[in-house]
């Protein structure tokens, strides 16, 4: 493994001028399970790393009314733990404890998990469902962009060289919504998505579909949302044959590859069999679930 500098700066004004500094060859060390992986493999070489697991600017979850703020180096296991994640964006605490394994949710952060834009990544389908926006500091002033618009491609996002990702801004689900998310593997535990889901609805006091978000990942460059289902699916009253006809249209908007975890034709089909399972499980569970 390639040696570097370790640096744990004292304040994030510190970190963001410290960072500015070292230019290309710095890099933000959080929880490490993506980069210290990629630099001990030689993907990925830097001349000093900047932890940030001690600046408390970046670190908790908080209730701002009608959103939360969790800070980019909040651990993924205090993300699935929260009370408040729970009862407000109940399907982002379901997809944290669904990320890796009990060791990896310890030392991973929700910053880590974006920025390193994996299609997979398990937290990015709930908080692209969200409309989560993103906070960087950095030496020009701060800066807010929506996750959706923040994702470029695998390992590609619009950050600038000298940005340090700050928090993230979630809105809390309205009253009455229901959300889930799924996550399909090889395995039950320790797997990267093969497909992922994340979803929410809100129906009105009929039975009529008021509004829906649908977001997949694994199945294009990056996370995406099935724009056409949602738009098919409002103002409908869902039963089995609207909604299998939206797991149809839904694996029509993905653009999947075959890789060492599945096969393009086989992704196609899970999307279309999970969407189903998904949507039936929003319509049948109780609220907020
Ligand atoms: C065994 C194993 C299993 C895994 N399973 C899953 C899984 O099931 N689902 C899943 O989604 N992921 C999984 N991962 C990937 C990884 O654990 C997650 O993406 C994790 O959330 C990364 O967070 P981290 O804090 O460890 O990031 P780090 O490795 O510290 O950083 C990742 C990248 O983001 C940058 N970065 C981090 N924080 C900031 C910030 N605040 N501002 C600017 N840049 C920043 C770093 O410089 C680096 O480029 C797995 C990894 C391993 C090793």
């Amino acid at each position: 493994m390639a040696a570097f500098d370790y640096v744990k700066p004292p304040s994030l004004e510190s970190l963001i001028n410290d960072y500015a500094q070292a230019k290309s060859e710095g890099a933000i060390l959080a929880g490490g399970t993506d980069l210290l992986v990629k630099i001990r493999s030689g993907l990925v070489s830097r001349r000093v790393l900047f932890d940030i697991n001690d600046l408390h600017e970046m670190k908790g979850i908080s209730d701002e009314g009608d959103s939360l703020r969790i800070g980019a180096a909040t651990r993924i296991c205090d993300v699935a733990d929260s009370n408040v994640v729970q009862s407000t964006v109940p399907f982002l605490s379901l997809a944290a404890s669904q990320l890796g394994s009990p060791q990896i949710r310890n030392r991973a952060t929700v910053g880590g998990n974006i920025v390193s834009a994996s299609p997979a990544a398990d937290t990015v389908l709930p908080l692209i469902a969200m409309g989560a926006r993103l906070r960087f500091g950095s030496q020009g002033g701060n800066r807010e962009v929506s996750i959706e618009k923040f994702m470029e491609g695998p390992g590609q996002t619009d950050i600038r060289e000298d940005e340090v990702l700050i928090g993230v801004v979630v809105p809390k689900l309205s009253n009455g919504c229901k959300s889930h998310f799924i996550k399909v593997g090889r395995r039950k535990a320790v797997a990267i998505s093969v497909v992922n889901i994340a979803g929410w609805i809100k129906t009105d006091r009929t039975g009529v579909i008021e509004d829906v978000r649908l977001v997949l990942g694994a199945v294009a460059p990056t996370a995406i949302r099935a724009g056409e289902t949602e738009t098919f699916l409002r103002g409908k009253r869902p039963n089995e044959v609207v909604l299998k006809e939206a797991a149809r249209i839904t694996a029509g908007q993905s653009s999947p590859i075959s890789d060492i975890r599945g096969t393009q034709k086989g992704r196609r089909l899970l999307v279309e069999a999970w969407t189903f399972r998904l949507l039936q499980i929003l319509m049948t569970q109780n609220e907020a679930n």
